[in-house]
């Protein structure tokens, strides 16, 4: 075994920045960490809407909030909302945070069903903080409000996807990583254990180092193209295989939250910055053109495009080892669950972070490779059901792709975190599953999934004792959103004055 001295990373996308600036910011002084990008062939250029984790990943990095946001042209995010996916005309929203008021042993949502067969009308997002805030286009962290007992808004950000590969490339580089500018025109392997020992540049220079990162997205240059390692593919639980992204001026009011609206063969996103909004369709290729896609797209945007459409082909699944000899994938190289849930980049976050923990100092071996790969199957599998339920919960009809994807096969795992569901109320959060239980009971609830009958610790409250403590939860939340500022006053109290 070889100690590990010299980390090479192939590829300077918000994969190969992010494992740059967090590797060097923990471990700078017992490794050197070279970077290899190739501006010429750029990076995928989407990937702009985040989820609550990313908070640990700044902290981590010491990044300033404020900088941060005002660098990277960020908004602020509370979820997303679903529309049409249900059905026609009709939305809910993943809301981040926490929903009502969770009693010991019994999720609030137990409560609202009981509410609701006693004849009680509210919805379930009355009671999430998060939802009425992001509906009124409001936000400001709850500390800087005097009069509020809740705990606080939980946020993730949307942000300008190059501008935050330049921030960490800012803040990597300024710490000691070095950087190369070169296209990667060769990877060289050891003749008998197969390891990658150099990569040579298109100048004639080559890089050996003792453990590379393959960040080169979804040309996967070293996991897949040297080293062949396979696919597990995932496209027939998630069918969707292209998307076109395209850029559009502002268009008013800034929402503080994704939109996610279906169409007839997949669904578009929006996801408003301060300059500009990212806007994208995802769409299965067997139910639609690529060129009825783009045009669907036209037809639907909130404003004038300002870039022209870009075609992204992609196929869902994960690497059959994303660790593989001296090599580990980050980012698109180690596979691709649809952007649904904006979950890439966690994914990035929580495989550097999985690094650092299993690093190599002393060489590779197979038990850390064994333990590294085993962790994050079990992170991506989880990850993977919670998106398939999307799509397998859809009420709609009307298409042969939405017929496709109500009738579809699911895995066993996520076919019982729904039966557990129906029959008793009950999600389970296994190991460190990334979404928590009222992530879960949102879409479920959400896209129609309701339980046979709400768990019986909710009858610990009389109706009249329901009724007040629906009340009083509705009041202190809208109390709350009252005296927030709007999101875009919040963002314009950032600038440098
Ligand atoms: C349609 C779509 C929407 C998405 N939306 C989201 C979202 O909202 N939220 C989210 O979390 N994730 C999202 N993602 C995923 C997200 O875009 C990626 O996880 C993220 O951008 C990381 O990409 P990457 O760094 O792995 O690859 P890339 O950005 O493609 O970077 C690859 C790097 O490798 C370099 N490279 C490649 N070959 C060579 C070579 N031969 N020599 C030198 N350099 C080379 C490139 O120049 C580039 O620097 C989305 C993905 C898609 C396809």
């Amino acid at each position: 075994m070889k100690p590990i001295k010299h980390v090479v990373i192939a590829g300077g996308g918000t994969a190969g920045w992010i494992a740059a600036a967090l590797l060097n910011k923990v471990l700078g002084k017992v490794i050197n960490i070279t970077l290899i990008e190739s501006t010429h062939i750029g990076t995928v250029g989407v990937g702009e809407a985040t989820i609550p984790p990313i908070m640990q990943l700044n902290n981590a990095l010491g990044i300033n909030e404020q900088h941060f946001i005002n660098a990277t042209n960020a908004t602020i995010k509370l979820g997303i909302e679903f529309e049409n996916w249900k059905s026609s005309a009709h939305s809910y929203m993943h809301a981040f945070g926490t929903l009502g008021k969770n009693f010991p042993f019994c999720d609030f949502y137990n409560f609202w069903l009981k509410g609701q067969t006693q004849g009680c009308k509210d919805d379930f997002w009355d009671f999430s903080l998060n939802y009425q805030a992001a509906k009124n286009n409001k936000f400001a962290p709850l500390n800087t409000i005097s009069n509020t007992s809740l705990p606080g808004l939980s946020y993730a950000y949307h942000f300008d996807a190059s501008l935050y590969a330049e921030f960490l490339k800012h803040l990597a580089t300024e710490r000691g990583v070095k950087h190369l500018d070169a296209k990667i025109n060769e990877v060289m392997q050891c003749p008998t254990s197969g390891n990658i020992q150099s990569l040579t540049l298109d100048d004639g220079s080559s890089i050996s180092g003792d453990l590379f990162l393959d960040c080169t997205g979804l040309r996967a240059l070293l996991i897949e193209q040297t080293l062949n390692t396979g696919f597990v593919d995932w496209s027939h639980y998630l069918p969707c295989d292209s998307a076109i992204a395209v850029q559009t001026a502002s268009n008013g009011e800034l929402k503080p939250y994704t939109r996610s609206i279906a169409h007839s063969a997949g669904w578009q996103w929006q996801i408003p910055l301060q300059h500009r909004m990212g806007n994208g369709l995802v769409y299965c290729s067997r139910h639609i053109s690529d060129d009825d896609a783009k045009q669907l797209l036209l037809n639907n945007l909130p404003a004038e495009p300002i870039t022209e459409p870009r075609l992204i082909k992609f196929k869902t699944g994960r690497r059959l080892k994303q660790w593989h000899k001296n090599v580990v994938a980050i980012g698109l190289s180690s596979g691709f669950l649809e952007p649904l849930e904006s979950t890439s980049i966690h994914l990035i976050q929580s495989a550097v972070t999985r690094l650092i923990k299993l690093f190599p100092h002393h060489g590779v071996s197979d038990a850390l490779v064994t333990e590294f790969n085993k962790q994050s199957i079990t992170e991506i599998e989880h990850i993977r059901d919670f998106i398939i339920l999307h799509y397998k919960l859809t009420e709609r009809k009307d298409t042969p792709f939405w017929r496709q994807c109500k009738q579809m096969e699911i895995p066993q795992s996520l076919a019982h975190k729904m039966d557990l569901f129906k029959q008793t109320g009950k999600v389970v959060r296994e190991n460190d599953e990334l979404f928590a239980e009222v992530a879960w009971q949102q879409v479920m609830i959400g896209q129609g999934l309701l339980p046979d009958d709400y768990g019986a610790l909710a009858d610990s409250l009389t109706n009249e004792q329901l009724a007040e403590l629906f009340s009083n939860l509705k009041t202190l939340i809208n109390s709350t959103v009252e005296q927030l500022p709007s999101h875009t006053v919040f963002l314009s109290s950032l600038k440098p004055k």
